[in-house]
């Protein structure tokens, strides 16, 4: 199918995008990478009045270390994420979650703000930001504004960005050195959609544990924080026993839905299965370079 008629700008600015969004009042719809939002255009999914391409505006592509922060602008492609030496060296746990996001030619047009400003429950960006305890910079007509993580999803695909804002950076604090992390997910085809995911970052010295953080992809309508699992290592250390149990709680902390993918059940015995891969791969790599 071909996308309904819409109008289509190029602004060369960010106020002038926010200006084309506050006109078209909450009729039109940014395009950013296109991988998300021109399926949905096909598919008639979605009918917005006008498009606005962010291609053109200068400055809204960057990854900058400042101030124990990594930053990066709003139409970074995930291509660039994967291979930034930046990132890998101080975010390696969103280096490793960006290999899983689709395919080669997706992850060259696709960017971090589209991905994490459409808010699809199974990506893996939104599950890293949630992990990470990241924070988005967002700007409208009336300023800017950061938004945490965990205020920021919303629903499926739904966030707290209004109809004429722009996401315009997201910022990481700057993994811990020696910290240990890892991504898990399962899906039935590489490239595909996590049924779950989780992402995992453990910090400490030898069983002992600093902190520990988990967050699910695919297991609800957006991200889940594990607060509960991730309890128990910090107060019974990373020993074999506190895995399985930081395991058994996720499953019991997230209340996943059933679809034509996978059934509730599957799901939350992945996010068990998957917690305890992700926290074991993670202090295996614990005090490396
Ligand atoms: C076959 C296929 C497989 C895929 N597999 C995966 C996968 O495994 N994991 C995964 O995470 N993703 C996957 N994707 C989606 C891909 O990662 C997209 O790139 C991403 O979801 C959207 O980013 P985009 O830059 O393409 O945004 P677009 O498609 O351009 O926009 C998406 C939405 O976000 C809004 N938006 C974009 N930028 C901004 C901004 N700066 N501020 C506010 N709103 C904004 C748009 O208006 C639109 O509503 C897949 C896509 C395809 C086609």
């Amino acid at each position: 199918m071909k996308p309904p008629k819409f109008d289509y700008h190029v602004p060369s600015t960010i106020d002038e995008a926010i200006a084309l969004l506050t006109r078209y009042g909450g009729e039109a719809k940014l395009l950013a990478g296109g991988q998300s939002l021109v399926p949905l255009l096909n598919f008639r999914l979605s009918r917005p009045a006008a498009l606005v391409d962010l291609n053109r505006v200068p400055g809204l592509a960057y990854i900058r270390e400042v101030d124990g922060h990594v930053r990066l602008g709003a139409m970074t492609r995930q291509r660039t994420i994967e291979f930034s030496p930046v990132v890998r060296r101080r975010l390696p746990l969103l280096a490793e979650a960006t290999a899983f996001v689709g395919h080669l030619p997706i992850r060259t047009r696709g960017t971090i703000g589209g991905s994490l400003a459409h808010a699809d429950p199974a990506a893996e960006y939104p599950a890293t930001l949630t992990a990470l305890d990241g924070e988005v910079i967002v700007r409208g007509p009336s300023g800017e504004r950061t938004v945490q993580a965990g205020d920021f999803f919303r629903s499926y695909l739904a966030t707290v960005l209004t109809a004429d804002e722009i996401l315009v950076e997201v910022r990481f604090p700057a993994m811990p050195g020696g910290a240990g992390f890892a991504f898990e997910e399962f899906s039935r085809r590489h490239g595909d959609f996590a049924i779950v995911g989780i992402a995992a970052m453990v910090t400490g010295q030898g069983a002992s544990c600093t902190s520990a953080r988990l967050a699910t992809a695919g297991t609800g309508p957006f991200p889940a924080r594990l607060r509960g699992a991730e309890e128990i290592l910090e107060r019974d250390g990373l020993t074999e026993a506190a895995i399985e149990a930081a395991a058994d709680r996720a499953a019991t902390l997230v209340d996943p839905p059933s679809d034509i993918h996978a059934s509730a059940a599957y799901r939350r015995n992945l996010t068990r299965v998957l917690t305890g891969r992700a926290l074991r791969r993670a202090i295996a790599r614990m005090g490396g370079a």
